[in-house]
């Protein structure tokens, strides 16, 4: 639902928008010229190995920062840019700033960055040939990265989307079941998808230190990602008590409030040197003696 904010001008998505309104074709003109006026920011979330407590991914999370809007959320465009397609555009410049992130990244011991796809990029039969010439431009390897699919993006043409999710496996890509439990996948679909990750919506995260069926539903899903040989991922993780049960439920990473909120990219290295208790760098011209 869009949200209005004091101004009149102030709007954000309205799925009840039609398609030709003129509020629909402001706000595409505006978010088309949001990436060559470089109003999209790039956030990283953090994500640790539960049993160890080591920093092992970050995912990919953008913003707008609108010149009178202030900073909009993915959740009042995201879903407008699907429904316009421009989401294929978006996907290809959060993928691109991900990748100039990398190496910093790396080299403080993150293992990949994940990266969320809509159903539009899942049916692009563009997608693994622009993914492959940003790797290329940026010296990445596909490796370095998760993609996270909803299960709805993958039912709504289950024949192509899974045809595309074996294509991104072969180039080497990481794939992930972003919100896991929220959908209706059968469990006979979900034996056959290419996938290496299951992340647990958060919907049945939050509570699990307060209520007993979301633990077991957790710990079955667990179980079920285990013996399919998929990774189980937890993401909402907003207080101790949960990530204390996730290890014990056997969970092998966690991404949530309580670890760290999302934060601009350029700070994810700083944060990730701290907490790995490295000193902090000298600002760019701190005028260091070498
Ligand atoms: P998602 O992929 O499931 O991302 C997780 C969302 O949960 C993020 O919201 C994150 O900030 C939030 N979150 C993380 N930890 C916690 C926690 O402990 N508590 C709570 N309450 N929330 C937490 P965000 O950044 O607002 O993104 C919302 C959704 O927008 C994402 O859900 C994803 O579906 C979509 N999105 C965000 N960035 C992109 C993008 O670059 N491309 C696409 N296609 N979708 C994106
Ligand atoms: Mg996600
Ligand atoms: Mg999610
Ligand atoms: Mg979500």
């Amino acid at each position: 639902a869009a949200k209005r904010g004091k101004s009149a001008h102030m709007a954000v998505y309205d799925p009840g928008f039609d398609a030709g309104s003129q509020k629909t074709l402001t706000l595409l003109s505006e978010l088309r010229h949001a990436i060559g006026a470089h109003e999209l920011r790039l956030f990283l979330q953090p994500k640790i190995d539960v049993a160890t407590d080591m920093l092992v991914g970050a995912e990919a999370l953008v913003r707008w920062q609108h010149p009178t809007r202030g900073m909009v959320p993915p959740g009042q465009f995201i879903p407008f840019a699907e429904d316009t397609g421009f989401v294929r555009q978006l996907t290809l410049w959060v993928f691109e700033e991900a990748a100039r992130q990398w190496a910093a990244l790396h080299a403080l011991g993150l293992h990949r960055i994940s990266v969320n796809l809509s159903t539009r990029d899942l049916l692009d039969p563009e997608l693994p040939t622009r993914f492959d010439a940003i790797l290329r431009r940026q010296g990445v390897p596909a490796t370095a990265f998760c993609l996270e699919i909803t299960e709805s993006a993958v039912m709504n043409e289950p024949k192509r989307a899974l045809a595309m999710l074996h294509t991104l496996a072969a180039a080497g890509f990481e794939l992930s079941i972003d919100d896991y439990g929220e959908g209706q996948t059968s469990l006979s679909y979900l034996k056959t998808l290419p996938v290496h990750e299951l992340k647990i919506d958060q919907i049945f995260i939050k509570q699990i230190d307060r209520d007993e069926k979301d633990a077991t539903i957790v710990r079955s899903t667990i179980g079920l990602a285990h013996s399919l040989g998929f990774r189980a991922v937890a993401e909402g993780v907003e207080n101790a008590a949960i990530l204390v049960l996730l290890r014990e439920l056997g969970c092998d990473e966690a991404q949530g409030y309580h670890l760290a909120r999302p934060m601009p990219a350029a700070e994810m290295a700083a944060w990730a040197r701290q907490r790995a208790g490295l000193p902090a760098l000298a600002p760019a011209g701190a005028g260091t003696v070498a």
